[in-house]
């Protein structure tokens, strides 16, 4: 009887053991099937149309480059930092913007730190660019010399923070000598003169031509520029009707290398720096 009693007893344990794994097993089949679900639901809500549009827009904007006849200057400016921007653009068009040489955008709001350094080389005795950069722009003022238009020179291009430092000054005191209050001298200064570390001739990158004045926009080279800059990479940087987005008044004399298919995106969607690195929504 006692016998008897303890097998039933054991019986009745092992019944409750499966019992209680059964209740596990259903639950954990029930936790596998939530999961799968709900990692559907967010895939098609959320990633997987936007990574298509992203593709689509990209592949859309490189065709029309590669086709252009610039295929020799863009080959001589390619570098192996282009070669790997180009690969992950499909990933983030505009974190890879942000990370391209090319567009780095400086202004008030995108000051350079002081040790910021970049592979410079002569343009002549005195004048220095963005070694990466140089070919495209000797190539564009030959350009310009060959078709007539003698009449053109790099005034100004690259530009030590320390040397801003020493314009930016001479400004101010000018308008001071001028009796404007120091508040004054500053507003004028700010309109034409970046701040130190804020002026994009720091990166090696910006050229000057001729007397830097507004009689540039008279000028046959002004014209040819405008029709043919973005071919070698070139874009007017402060264009008049961007002066509310750029902060810096209508600067006819100033280029920008962007590289030519920035150039030409830019030239055909009338965008400046801002709004091509920013997106217009977030100028
Ligand atoms: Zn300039």
């Amino acid at each position: 009887m006692r016998k008897k009693g303890r097998k039933e007893k054991l019986n009745r344990l092992a019944n409750i053991h499966v019992l209680q794994l059964s209740i596990i097993l259903f639950l954990l089949i029930i936790i596998a099937v939530v999961v799968i679900v709900a990692r559907k639901v967010i895939i098609s809500d959320g990633q997987a149309p936007n990574f298509e549009a992203e593709i689509e827009q990209i592949g859309n904007s490189d065709d029309s480059e590669k086709e252009g006849d610039t295929t020799n200057l863009e080959n001589q400016t390619s570098t192996e930092n282009e070669t790997n921007t180009t690969d992950t653009v499909t990933v983030s068009n505009n974190l890879t913007l942000l990370d391209d040489w090319q567009i780095r955008l400086v202004n008030r709001e995108n000051p350079l730190s002081d040790d910021f350094t970049v592979e410079l080389e002569n343009l002549d005795a005195s004048r220095k660019f963005d070694k990466r950069a140089i070919g495209p722009l000797n190539q564009m003022i030959c350009d310009m010399r060959d078709q007539g238009i003698k009449n053109i020179w790099a005034q100004s291009t690259y530009r030590s923070i320390e040397y801003q430092k020493g314009l930016y000054e001479k400004s101010i005191n000018k308008y001071l000598k001028q009796g404007k209050s120091q508040e004054e001298a500053q507003k004028l200064t700010d309109e034409y003169i970046n701040k130190p570390g804020t002026s994009e001739h720091h990166l090696g990158l910006a050229v000057d031509f001729n007397n830097v004045d507004e009689g540039f926009e008279n000028t046959k080279a002004y014209e040819w520029l405008l029709e043919n800059a973005s071919d070698y990479g070139f874009v007017l940087r402060y264009p008049k009707e961007k002066e509310d987005i750029t902060g810096i008044e209508y600067e006819p004399w100033h280029w920008r290398y962007v590289g030519p298919e920035h150039a030409k995106k830019m030239k055909e969607q009338n965008l400046c720096l801002e709004e091509y690195v920013l997106g217009s929504s977030l100028v």
